[in-house]
Order: structure tokens, then C-alpha cells, then sequence
């Protein structure tokens, strides 16, 4: 039995030096863990072929399909502001790019499918809780509407990996646009290959920006595309709190995707200042810096491009510098436009960016959740349950001051909700569209991550399905819906191992 890929590789045919050719090293008794049949029939690929051990043989690297031309990509990163010349692919290797049924082009990739020629002092392999937390995660992205990698499978390898303790190891067959990246430009700048440059730079523009191809300034009009991409993803995590953990650049899709998902985590509490992930000391990549992040990371990106801009270095810089004015409008329209439809309102009136910060400056003091207080908010919207915001988001910690605050916020919300003068049924209904009753909130993925280690996979596809909606309540649901228990440490990530 085969398992059909249409495959048509075209980063593969860019040749020596954007990648080194490598085979997936087989590992001892694969396994499927899931398989995402839904994203199987966007693919055109078999599930019912691919769910079963020819899938485990083929998803965690062991037997490559007909067409693959597996490949470690080469690329370089700022990584927390330092600069590495050379990363790569150094424990994931794309199998190659399947066209859809829609024509829509997706690379697929295996993450933890053994040693390349980047892997340095890795092992090339990742565990089975990372490989899980990427594959929820993502999912979730996905099902939430914001731009991602997905996956497709995870797959047990029956191997133990060393980490700081020994651990079950795991392969994530994963999806993406394309994993090129803001690294991969700074690659062929750092050698000062401006063919490479040029090269890379149609490849993707081929890709992700066909309509601009026969333009006349198509690089700079790439540059736009990649900052106005970046700028609607980043708004779109903040409207979500999400905290993406490690925005380095070799972290920084070209196609806009989420990508990385290591140390990433949602708000519970609203925090603009909130950092989870252990490595980040400084708070380099906390939730409220990270629009500047991505405007830094479009700049490393533009220094790559000057060459490509134009001959004349100030003309090329004043391109770049247009691009990432660029990124900063759309940025600002985007994000104001996300919290705009958060708390419901239709119209746009200029005191409205200040009723939103006020609503954060409120939510801040009183460590109100994130999630709960936006999605109780449209019960306050349309009269069914005026306390609701308050009750769940802000809970019984919430002190008299902070309570006040917010019954004062609520009034001047009503009434500017008012001037919009939609039917308040209508406007619950919105809103509830667009905050999410669930996410996956970080105690939840600790404790279906936890039971998967010692062998329990319910909680991780209970919380999986669940996530596939998170825009319905179930009564049977609750619990995955609920302000999280009190904490007594902080909650820390770690990079993905
Ligand atoms: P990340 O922090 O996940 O973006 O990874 C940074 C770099 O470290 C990339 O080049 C990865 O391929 C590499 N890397 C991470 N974990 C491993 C591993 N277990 N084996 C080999 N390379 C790794
Ligand atoms: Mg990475
Ligand atoms: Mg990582």
C-alpha cells in the first residue's frame, strides 16, 4: 500500500546552500499518536491510508513517500538580540511541499526526525510532551483564526531521549506556508550573497505574493507584504493573549504563521509586563513588547533586503523605512480594530483607543483574567447577566476599589455602546464570535501533558477536541472554561527539548 503526496519541491530546487539534503533516521517502533484528519482532507491526503501503522511508518520518518526530497534548511537568527550566522534545521527536515487540491502549496515537515547537518551538539530528536504541546497549541491557533503552522500528526519513535531526565520521544509532522524565515534572509546577507538573496527573495515572493511578481518595485512591495502579515499576527495574539515566548527572527515566518510554539503561553491574569518562558530574564519577548519585537525583527529583515531595494543606499533606506511605518499603521489599525470588536462596538468614534486602555488599566490592577473578562462581557452586553464580567473575570479576590473601577468603566462602555445602536442580541452575538470562551489555558495543557507522560492521552484529546471550538460554551465543558486555581509559583516554560 503507498500513501499518495503531491509533492513539487520548489524551495528543494534552490539548491547547494539553501539546504543540505539529509534522511530522516528511523527510529525503533513508531507509533501514531493523532492524526489530524481534518487538515488530512485540506492536504488531499488519504486518512483513512494514513491512520494506522503505514502512517506511523511514514509520519515519524521511517519510510519516505514517493516525491520527498527531504532537506535540512539552512538559516541564521537574531536569538534574544545576538546574532548566529548559522542555525538551521538542526532536529526538524521538510520532506517537501504538497500541493493541495486548491492549489494552495504547504511544506511538511518532521520535527525531532534525527540529527542534520545544523544539529550542532543536539540530538536531533524531541521529546514527547514538546511534541504534544506544539501539536495542541497550534491547533488551537488554528481553530482561534490566527495565522499558524499546523499539525498533522504526532507520532511516538519508542526511544527514549535524554534530556534532564529520560523521556519519550516523539516526531510532530508539521505544516507551514513555508518555513522560510527572517533568519533565512539573514543567512545569505551575513555572507554577503546578494544572488542568494535574490533568489530567496522571488522564491517566496513566487509563493506568498504572486500578484506582485511583474510589478515594478516587486522587493519592495514583498517587504510591505511580509510587515503588513507580521503586523495583523502579532495584533492577533495580543487579542488573544497570547505570549509568544521567543521571537527570535529565525523565529519570524515570511508567511505570517505562528511558528515555534516552545515556550509560548496564554494570559490568565492580564499582565502587560507578563513573561513566561524561563530563558526570557529580561522580558525581552513579554506580552506587551511584543509589537516591537516584530517592528525590530522586520528591521533586521529590511537590512537584508537594502541591496535588493535599490542601488542607491539612502533610497533603499528610506524604503525600508516606509515598510516599517507600514508595519506600525497596520499594527495600530489592527489591534484597535480587534478590541474594538472584543467589547462590541461596530462604529469607530476617536475616543475609543482610550476606553480600551482604560478597560486594561482596570483589568491590570485587579489581575482580572484575560479570556473570562471579554467573554462575560457580551452577558453584560445584551442585559442577560450584568455581573457576569465581574463574577468570573475579576472573581471574589477583586478588591472594593478594582470592583469600582470597573462598574464605572461598564457605565461609560454602555453608553458609548449606545451610539452604536445595534440590537444588544446582535452585539452579544459578535462579540461572542470573537472572544473565545476557550483557549488552551496553562494549567490545562500542564495537566494533559502530565497524564500523557505517564501514559494517560484522555485529558490531551479531551482538551484537544474542546479546543476545536472555542467559541461555544458546553455545559460539559466548564471546567476547561474556568478562571484557573490559584497559583503558588508563577508559571515558567522552557524551550522546547
Ligand atoms: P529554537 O529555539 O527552537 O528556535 O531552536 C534554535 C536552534 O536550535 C535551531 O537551529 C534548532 O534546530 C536547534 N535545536 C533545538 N533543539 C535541538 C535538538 N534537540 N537537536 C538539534 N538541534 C536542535
Ligand atoms: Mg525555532
Ligand atoms: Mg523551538
Amino acid at each position: 500500500m503507498t500513501v499518495q503526496f503531491s509533492f513539487d519541491n520548489s524551495y528543494a530546487r534552490l539548491g547547494a546552500g539553501f539546504h543540505q539534503p539529509v534522511a530522516p533516521t528511523p527510529v525503533a517502533e513508531p507509533g501514531l499518536i493523532l492524526l489530524n484528519r481534518g487538515l488530512c482532507a485540506e492536504l488531499g491526503l488519504d486518512a483513512e491510508a494514513l491512520d494506522g501503522p503505514l502512517g506511523a511508518e511514514i509520519l515519524s520518518g521511517n519510510r519516505l513517500p514517493e516525491g520527498a526530497e527531504p532537506i535540512a534548511a539552512a538559516y541564521a537568527g537574531h536569538q534574544f538580540g545576538n546574532f548566529v550566522p548559522q542555525l538551521g534545521d538542526g532536529r526538524a527536515i521538510l520532506l517537501g511541499e504538497i500541493v493541495a487540491p486548491d492549489g494552495r502549496r504547504f511544506d511538511l515537515q518532521l520535527k525531532g526526525s534525527g540529527p542534520t547537518a545544523f544539529s550542532r551538539s543536539g540530538d536531533g530528536r524531541a521529546a514527547l510532551g514538546p511534541v504534544l504541546r506544539e501539536y495542541l497549541v497550534s491547533e488551537a491557533m488554528a481553530a482561534l483564526g490566527i495565522a499558524t503552522t499546523r499539525a498533522l500528526a504526532a507520532t511516538r519513535t519508542g526511544e527514549p531521549v535524554l534530556r534532564e531526565s529520560v523521556l519519550p520521544g516523539a516526531v510532530l509532522a508539521r505544516i507551514a506556508s513555508s518555513h522560510v524565515r527572517v533568519g533565512t534572509f539573514q543567512f545569505h546577507a551575513a555572507r554577503g550573497d546578494r544572488e542568494a538573496l535574490r533568489r530567496l527573495a522571488d522564491h517566496v515572493i513566487a509563493r506568498h505574493d504572486s500578484e506582485i511578481a511583474g510589478g515594478s518595485d516587486p522587493y519592495r512591495a514583498f517587504f510591505e507584504a511580509v510587515c503588513a502579515r507580521q503586523a495583523r499576527l502579532v495584533a492577533r495574539w495580543m487579542a488573544t493573549g497570547f505570549v509568544h515566548g521567543v521571537m527570535n527572527t529565525d523565529n519570524t515566518s515570511i508567511a505570517g504563521e505562528t511558528i515555534d510554539y516552545g515556550p509560548c503561553a496564554f494570559l490568565d491574569a492580564y499582565d502587560p509586563d507578563a513573561v513566561f518562558s524561563s530563558i526570557d530574564r529580561g522580558g525581552r519577548y513579554r506580552y506587551a513588547n511584543q509589537p516591537g519585537i516584530a517592528r525590530w525583527n522586520l528591521a533586521r529583515l529590511a537590512e537584508c533586503l537594502l541591496p535588493l531595494f535599490d542601488a542607491d543606499d539612502d533610497k533603499a533606506v528610506a524604503i525600508a523605512e516606509d515598510g516599517l511605518r507600514g508595519f506600525a499603521e497596520v499594527f495600530e489599525a489592527a489591534h484597535l480594530e480587534a478590541f474594538r470588536a472584543k467589547i462590541g462596538l461596530a462604529t469607530q468614534e476617536p475616543e475609543d483607543a482610550t476606553l480600551i486602555e482604560d478597560l486594561f488599566a482596570v483589568m491590570a490592577r485587579a489581575k482580572a483574567d484575560f479570556t473570562l473578562t471579554f467573554r462575560r462581557l457580551g452577558a453584560v452586553a445584551d442585559g442577560s447577566d450584568p455581573d457576569a464580567a465581574l463574577r468570573e473575570g475579576f472573581g471574589d479576590r477583586a478588591s472594593l476599589e478594582d470592583r469600582e473601577a470597573f462598574s464605572a468603566w461598564t457605565e461609560r462602555w454602555r453608553t458609548r455602546l449606545q451610539r452604536d445602536a445595534s440590537d444588544p442580541a446582535e452585539i452579544r452575538a459578535g462579540m461572542d464570535r470573537v472572544n473565545p470562551a476557550l483557549i488552551p489555558r496553562n494549567h490545562l495543557v500542564e495537566t494533559a501533558l502530565g497524564a500523557a507522560a505517564s501514559g494517560d492521552l484522555g485529558p490531551f484529546l479531551r482538551l484537544n477536541a474542546a479546543l476545536a471550538a472555542p467559541f461555544t460554551e458546553r455545559p460539559d465543558q466548564a471546567d476547561l472554561a474556568a478562571r484557573p486555581p490559584e497559583r503558588e509559583t508563577p508559571y515558567r516554560t522552557f524551550c522546547g527539548t
